[in-house]
């Protein structure tokens, strides 16, 4: 563990560092930003009503649109000869959000990025090849501080330019490698097409983010990269990557959320009400630490569950993988839909690639989705079995009938260092 005193303290010390944290932000903020002075002001609650994340709910949310009112910098808690650094989400949803850090908010998110490699499996004096994208998207530039801190040697490749990875790969052998869950798939795929066997490579972790991905996709990317695969969780908003990292000992349990730093909660996508452990709703999260660009209840539109793990190494609370976003969730003729939940159903299947894209369009008065799918190597597009079992399998679990697709190996867009689009919406 990168700080083992923080990462197993036991939970009642855990609650009351958060509690005192809670507290001097929240006097700060009603202070320091009119935002937050007017949330509070509206609804006739004071600062003094706060004194403990049991008081959390009485807070109102923070949502995107909130940032996007105070573009660029209204949201920001200090001033701007104070900022080191400012980037902005990638803007998947619209407009980006613009987010700024102070040199001691650098220094947390180099920290909880160097907790979560380690939690990934990197030690000092590893290398690492950090393929996202360096830029005003947090994922390059957040996992290169986090690594160089934890002690390891940054190879900078950013995204892109596929081939030059592969060299990258081959020759300057690194032990782990950072990019999308989409991008690891692409350069699995690379690989066997440029008859480069992975285990000639000397990488031996993987560590995938920013977009949501199921173990369908783990299974294609560590037997193609010969890789132990984990993820990791962020967004601009909060800090970037390294809000929550999947232990690559205790794959498939859920992701660590560092919540000395990021207080989560998980609400009711409808009501906005807090939900039990281990209930799946919208993720929420309260920065405890951070300086210049704090938020209280940050709305992220991620779906998942929280729950705390006794089994597990450490104290802190897991996070179930993202099922999607509740913007991205598609409502076919009633049934709310996710990707992923298609995703699961294709990986039961041996003869089907995890590549696939869900085409909407309307048929008639009604939506329609039509699954296209890659089929592995040798395995017939006609196969109007496969087909048929597909389509069952899918009604059973997702609860709607679909169209299928059969594609040829190669057929479907790939990844090219960013985040894919799974879905094709023609309405
Ligand atoms: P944008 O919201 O414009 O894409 P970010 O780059 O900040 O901006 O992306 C953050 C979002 O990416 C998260 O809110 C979430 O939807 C998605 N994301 C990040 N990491 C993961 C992950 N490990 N699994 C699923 N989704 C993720």
């Amino acid at each position: 563990m990168y700080n083992k005193n923080i990462e197993t303290l036991p939970l009642r010390e855990l609650r009351a560092l958060q509690n005192t944290r809670l507290t001097a932000l929240v006097q700060r903020l009603y202070k320091t930003v009119p935002f937050y002075k007017n949330q509070f002001d509206v609804i006739g609650l004071s600062p003094n009503d706060i004194n403990s994340i049991d008081d959390l709910h009485k807070i109102p949310f923070t949502k995107k649109t909130d940032l996007r009112d105070n573009y660029p910098y209204k949201m920001f808690a200090k001033p701007l000869n104070e900022i080191s650094r400012i980037h902005a989400s990638s803007g998947t949803t619209g407009k980006p959000t613009v987010v700024g850090y102070t040199k001691a908010d650098l220094d947390v998110f180099d920290e909880v990025v160097a907790r979560s490699l380690a939690c990934a499996g990197a030690r000092p004096g590893m290398k690492l090849h950090n393929a996202y994208g360096y830029g005003l998207f947090t994922g390059g530039l957040g996992i290169h501080g986090g690594a160089t801190k934890l002690g390891m040697a940054v190879i900078p490749v950013s995204g892109g330019m596929t081939e030059r990875q592969l060299t990258i790969l081959q020759d300057f052998k690194p032990d782990m490698i950072c990019c999308t869950p989409s991008y690891a798939q692409t350069l699995s795929e690379a690989l066997i097409k440029n008859n480069i066997d992975s285990k000639d490579l000397a990488v031996k972790y993987a560590v995938l983010g920013a977009e949501p991905w199921t173990e369908a996709i783990r299974t294609q990317v560590e037997q193609g990269l010969n890789v132990s695969a984990t993820n990791i969780y962020g967004l601009s908003e909060i800090i970037g990557p390294g809000v929550s990292q999947e232990d690559f000992e205790e794959k498939g349990t859920g992701s660590y959320i560092w919540e000395d730093h990021f207080f989560p909660e998980v609400v009711d996508r409808d009501t906005g009400l807090p939900l039990p452990y281990g209930e799946e709703g919208v993720l929420v999260f309260t920065t405890l630490t951070k300086e210049a660009f704090p938020v209280l209840r940050y709305w992220t539109n991620d779906i998942c569950s929280i729950n705390y793990d006794p089994n597990s190494k450490r104290t802190h609370i897991k996070m179930s993988s993202i099922k999607g976003r509740s913007d991205d969730m598609l409502i076919i003729r009633g049934v709310n839909l996710f990707h992923t939940q298609v995703e699961e159903v294709i990986h039961e299947f041996p003869s089907l690639s995890p590549i696939y894209q869900l085409i909407v369009e309307k048929k008639g008065i009604m939506d329609g989705v039509t699954v296209a799918v890659e089929v592995v190597s040798g395995v017939d597009v006609e196969s109007l079995a496969l087909k048929q079992q597909l389509i069952k399998k899918i009604k059973n679990s997702v609860g709607l009938t679909m169209g299928v697709m059969l594609k040829n190996p190669n057929s479907i867009p790939r990844s090219q260092g960013g985040k894919l689009n799974r879905i094709v919406d023609k309405r």
